[in-house]
């Protein structure tokens, strides 16, 4: 079994259904799979093979469905890649993952002219259209790149329908994922077709998502949470997914009532946005049979307050690269509890161990650790990075978190993000959620500063929506709220925090920038 093979199993199946919406286009299931098997023979008649590594700079689109799924038939390993990447971080992720070829949109041809000249061992690059073919030859014809360049719609009309692609192990490489990780540079988790699929599965089966479902593919595609839970878990179950290229309310809430969408994927920043959004209108999402959230924790007073506004049903669930991503989701059929990120899904163990790797029992912290059919390979090419992860056949994930004697698990924090005032554990996250529930803040980060009495100081960045809201307001309720030692001792309202593109809040990167501002 591999992903590639399954598509093409559900495409026999559902032929006639309709696989995605983009912007105004439908493709079927027949006609998905037919581009696949066009893409996977026209990359074979440029010479790639089993083995080699293409990378994906593409943002949400048809390109990248066909390209992935087509890549995976041939066996070719893919590399999905933030298409805004700096050309450094691109390059070194190029470099670091031996990439053979590359897909991107024609508006990257600058940086693949820099690439050319630094990564020669690079052969191919395909480039999806935005503008006529005609104006893109001329802007190309003078390149050095040149004669590497191809588009894909050549691609694709040089490919065969009646292709056979090669035997497809399941323990092969699928996707190398990129993850910045805890420090140094970033790592390539290898996923196998293993990896993936069983994960699509188990969490498709978990969500019961169906043929029926129309789910709402808004998150990054190059991120294994999309990938996964709104790529291929529908894909794989009949279902239709409607691809938004970029986060917008406004595109959200008219997508999801002009498609009648039943599921909506989306990490807690976009669930925010959402909730603030003041033309929202609740009867928009009248459709929604499941709201999902993952990627960071979703604060609950941001679940209840969106279930009630909206009148929808938000499941929780957690995952990391390293795990395909998904090991624990809030389950359909029994009670969720808010603030948690659900049971572990099928065939996947999560458990909590102390830092000598010991059990600890329920209601106590220690770190996440986790075993499945959907835990990586390892880092590509870092030996000692992936045995340092993977331990005696458990991923360390680096989170720390309890279970409750239900078998409910809740994520405390980061390991590292712990905040030790006096010699007393303050998680962030803790502090977070006191702030989150005062009426006024849209948005908070909390963060540990050395303090030359306690070692460390709890420092609150808070974004209002009421600009007469004081420090002193803010501090009041949080004396009101918290322990006297998880006080802040600073608050610090500002205009926005700083998110990646997924929409996770960047603790690091909000240190970074405030001791920038110290040092200017
Ligand atoms: P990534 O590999 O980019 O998917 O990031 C994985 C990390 O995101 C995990 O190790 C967690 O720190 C965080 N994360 C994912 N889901 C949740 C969640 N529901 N609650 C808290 N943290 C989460």
């Amino acid at each position: 079994m591999n992903l590639s093979a399954l598509l093409q199993e559900t495409a026999k199946k559902f032929s006639e259904k309709p696989a995605y919406y983009f912007m105004g286009q439908m493709s079927t299931y027949a006609e998905l799979d037919d581009a696949v098997q066009k893409f996977a023979s026209g990359l074979e008649k440029l010479g790639l093979r089993q083995g080699d590594h293409i990378a994906l700079l593409l943002g949400n689109s048809p390109h990248f469905v066909i390209s992935l799924y087509g890549a995976l038939r041939l066996g070719i390993t893919v590399i999905p890649v933030n298409p805004i990447y700096t050309a450094d971080e691109i390059g070194y992720i190029l470099k670091n993952g031996d990439v053979k070829a590359v897909v991107a949109l024609d508006l990257a041809i600058p940086l693949a002219e820099k690439m050319h000249s630094l990564l020669p061992e690079i052969k191919h690059y395909i480039f999806c259209e935005t503008k006529p073919d005609s104006q893109i030859h001329l802007e190309i014809e003078k390149l050095s790149v040149y004669p590497k360049m191809k588009s894909f719609t050549n691609i694709i009309s040089s490919g065969e329908s009646s292709f056979q692609g090669p035997v497809l192990g399941e323990e092969d490489v699928a996707i190398i994922l990129y993850t910045s990780g805890t420090t140094g540079k970033p790592k390539g988790a290898m996923l196998s077709h293993k990896n993936l699929y069983s994960n699509a599965r188990d969490v498709g089966g978990y969500l019961r998502i169906n043929p029926d479902d129309k789910v709402v593919t808004v998150l990054p595609m190059f991120h294994v949470f999309c990938l996964t839970v709104a790529l291929n878990a529908p894909l794989l179950s009949g279902a239709s997914i409607v691809i938004l290229p970029k986060f917008s309310p406004k595109e959200v809430f008219s997508l999801i009532k002009d498609f009648t969408a039943t599921i909506f994927a989306g990490v807690p920043t976009m669930y925010n946005f959402l909730y603030q959004y003041p033309e929202g209108n609740p009867a928009d999402f009248n459709s929604l049979r499941l709201c999902i959230s993952g990627g960071a924790s979703l604060p609950v007073a941001l679940l209840k307050n969106f279930e009630k506004k909206f009148n929808v049903f938000i499941s929780e669930g957690y995952g990391l690269s390293e795990a395909s991503p998904v090991t624990c989701f809030n389950p359909l059929d029994r009670p969720r509890k808010p603030g948690s990120i659900g049971t572990s899904i099928l065939r996947v163990e999560n458990k909590i161990v102390d830092e000598l790797g010991q059990d600890v029992p329920p209601g106590h912290v220690g770190e996440l650790i986790v075993r499945g059919p959907n835990v990586m390979k390892g880092y590509y090419k870092m030996p000692e990075e992936t045995a340092a992860a993977i331990r005696n056949g458990w991923l360390h994930t680096g989170d720390m978190a309890r279970m409750d004697e239900e078998g409910y698990f809740y994520i405390v924090d980061r390991k590292k993000d712990l905040i030790i005032v006096g010699g007393y554990n303050v998680y962030p996250r803790e502090v977070e959620e006191v702030i989150y529930n005062h009426s006024d803040v849209v948005e908070v980060a909390v963060l540990g500063v050395p303090d030359p009495n306690q070692g460390e100081a709890v420092n609150a960045y808070v974004v209002s929506k009421n600009p007469a809201l004081t420090k002193e307001q803010v501090l009041e309720y949080c004396r009101e709220h918290l322990a006297k030692y998880k006080v802040p001792t600073t608050i610090e309202f500002l205009d926005e925090l700083p998110k990646n593109t997924t929409g996770k809040i960047l603790r690091r990167a909000l240190k970074h920038q405030l001791s920038q501002k110290v040092n200017h």
